[in-house]
Parts: C-alpha cells; sequence; structure tokens
C-alpha cells in the first residue's frame, strides 16, 4: 500500500513492521486473473515490482536473492544439467542458472505470463538470457507441472515464488515437496525461498518438517541480506536426496559468474545457521 503519494511501503500487520521506498513516477498497474502486478520508477532503488502489495523484485538489490537462490544449490550438486525454476517470472533466476555452462536446460514454470513480459519491459537485464538455447519459458501452474513430471528428470529445482498465499500457497506443502521429491534424480536438490529467519520462523520449520516428511534425507538453509523484503534478512531452505553432498568450492570462478555478491566464502558463510534459528528449526535442521 501507498503511506501517500510519494512513498510506497510494504507493511507487514502481524510483525508490526513496514519497508517503504521513496517512489517517482507509478509506471504500470495491472490486475492479472492471478494477481495485482505494480511497477514502480523509485529514487534510489531503480523500478521497483510490486505483486498484491508484496515487494517483489528491485534493480537496485535483486541480485542478493537471484545469486543465492542460484548458486548455491548449483555448486552443491556434483554435476548439474537440468534445472527447474518455479516462479521466478521476473527471469533473474533462470539468467544466473544459464552462467553455469554446463547446465544444458533450464525451465522456468511460471503461472502469470504477464509477470514476465512486464518483466522483459522494465527490467530487460533480468531477461538477457531469455533467449539462450538452453532455457525455455512455460506458463503453468508449478504444482501441477511438478505433479506431472517424469520420476528422475531434474537435477536442481529452484521455487522462487510469492509468499504462501494465494497461488503460491500450495507451493509451501508435504504433498508438493513429494512431487519434487520424485521429478529430482539421485543426487537431487530443492532450494526454496523461504521468507525472513527474523521474522518467519515457523514457516521456515514446517519447511524442513514437510520437506523431511517427503522424503529429503538432508534440509539446510542459506541467509542472505534483502534490504527490499520485510526484515532485510532472508533465506533459502534446501533439502538433499544424498546427504554426503558438499559444496564444490574450489569450482567457484567468480570472474565467470561475474556475481555482484555470491562467491565461495559467501556461500561458506551463508550456511551458518545463528542459535536462534537453529532453535526454532528444533530437530528439523542438522549441521550443514
Ligand atoms: N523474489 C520474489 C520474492 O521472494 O518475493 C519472488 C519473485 S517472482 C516474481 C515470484 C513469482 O511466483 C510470481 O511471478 C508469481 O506469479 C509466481 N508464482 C506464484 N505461485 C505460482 C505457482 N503456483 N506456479 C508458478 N508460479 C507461481
Amino acid at each position: 500500500m501507498t503511506l501517500d503519494n510519494t512513498w510506497f511501503s510494504e507493511i507487514d500487520p502481524a510483525a508490526g513492521t513496514a519497508f517503504s521506498l521513496k517512489l517517482g513516477e507509478k509506471l504500470v498497474e495491472e490486475q492479472t486473473p492471478f494477481q495485482k502486478i505494480e511497477i514502480y520508477q523509485t529514487e534510489t532503488f531503480g523500478k521497483l515490482m510490486v505483486i498484491d502489495g508484496c515487494t517483489m523484485v528491485s534493480t537496485r538489490d535483486n541480485f542478493l536473492y537471484h545469486e543465492m537462490m542460484s548458486h548455491p544449490a548449483l555448486f552443491t550438486h556434483p554435476d548439474p544439467k537440468r534445472v527447474v525454476i518455479i516462479g521466478g517470472g521476473d527471469c533473474g533466476t533462470l539468467r544466473e542458472v544459464l552462467k553455469h555452462q554446463d547446465i544444458e536446460y533450464a525451465l522456468q514454470v511460471e503461472i502469470d505470463e504477464r509477470v514476465t513480459r512486464l518483466s522483459e519491459e522494465h527490467f530487460p537485464e533480468l531477461c538477457e538470457s531469455n533467449d539462450d538455447p538452453r532455457a525455455e519459458l512455460y506458463f503453468g501452474d508449478g504444482i501441477e507441472w511438478m505433479a506431472r513430471a517424469e520420476p528422475g528428470s531434474v537435477d536442481v529445482v529452484i521455487v522462487d515464488s510469492t509468499d504462501p498465499v494465494g497461488p503460491a500457497e500450495g507451493l509451501f506443502n508435504q504433498a508438493f515437496y513429494e512431487s519434487v521429491f520424485r521429478a529430482l534424480g539421485e543426487q537431487g536438490i530443492l532450494v526454496q525461498q523461504s521468507e525472513s529467519p527474523m521474522l518467519h520462523l515457523p514457516i521456515l520449520a514446517a519447511m524442513h518438517g514437510a520437506m523431511r516428511a517427503a522424503g529429503f534425507v538432508d534440509t539446510g538453509m542459506i541467509n542472505f541480506p534483502q534490504p527490499l523484503y520485510p526484515s532485510g534478512w532472508w533465506s533459502g531452505t534446501l533439502a538433499f536426496k544424498d546427504a554426503s553432498l558438499q559444496p564444490r568450492y574450489a569450482d567457484v570462478d567468480v570472474e565467470k559468474l561475474n556475481t555482484q555478491y555470491y562467491n565461495a566464502d559467501v556461500h561458506r558463510g551463508a550456511l551458518a545457521i545463528p542459535n536462534f534459528v537453529r532453535q526454532g528449526l528444533s530437530s528439523e535442521v542438522v549441521d550443514n
């Protein structure tokens, strides 16, 4: 919501918090069959995409999220070739995935085509790999797609979705994780955006529990800063079919990847779980 015409504020009433950006012009306001999309010019964060009142992407800080949702999982799978992104319609995660030359195929399953078409127009830098011959854009429901996926056909699944309400609600439960488990190969990895460890710890704990109940033998988390999202501290939850996998730090070549945040040291640090988070996740999380 907007407090007045010159500021956008994402208010989280349950947490009693808000994050605000000083706005320039409103560029887009569109109600799609799935959600309301708005795009603003901001004074200091470039362009801002908002879906159903929640901040999604800004020009200035999206690299944090997109790099951390992609590279830690891809540098932990021993030989990732086939990647499926659920959601991710701004295409920033797809761009990061395709920086890995060994990837043969990356499919983005986004429910709302308008998110992608508006991103092509307003965030062209995020969409620069959409024409890569290894990329495929499919517009449909990620829950349905995953339920029909060929068993063992995917190496890494990245769930880059909106919060667990509306069309994304069914991406955060055991039934969906069972579909992902089936679709993944023996060394398959799932990574899913999992909200703020500061504000949403019960959501994270429930995710770890549901992933394990779906058959994953190990779960973990990655932490990273994200000024745009509530509390400024965000997480990805990882689920493994093979508990012996270790990050391939020696393979991280930052010059080739051309990342702004991610490197091997950041990857190591991102796996550290603070005490209160470990406690909140209780027995669901084991050491990374
Ligand atoms: N980085 C963002 C965040 O954490 O808030 C997510 C950005 S991306 C724009 C999220 C996308 O997930 C949206 O475009 C939305 O349409 C898509 N989405 C939500 N539910 C979905 C579903 N069931 N299947 C596929 N895509 C879905």
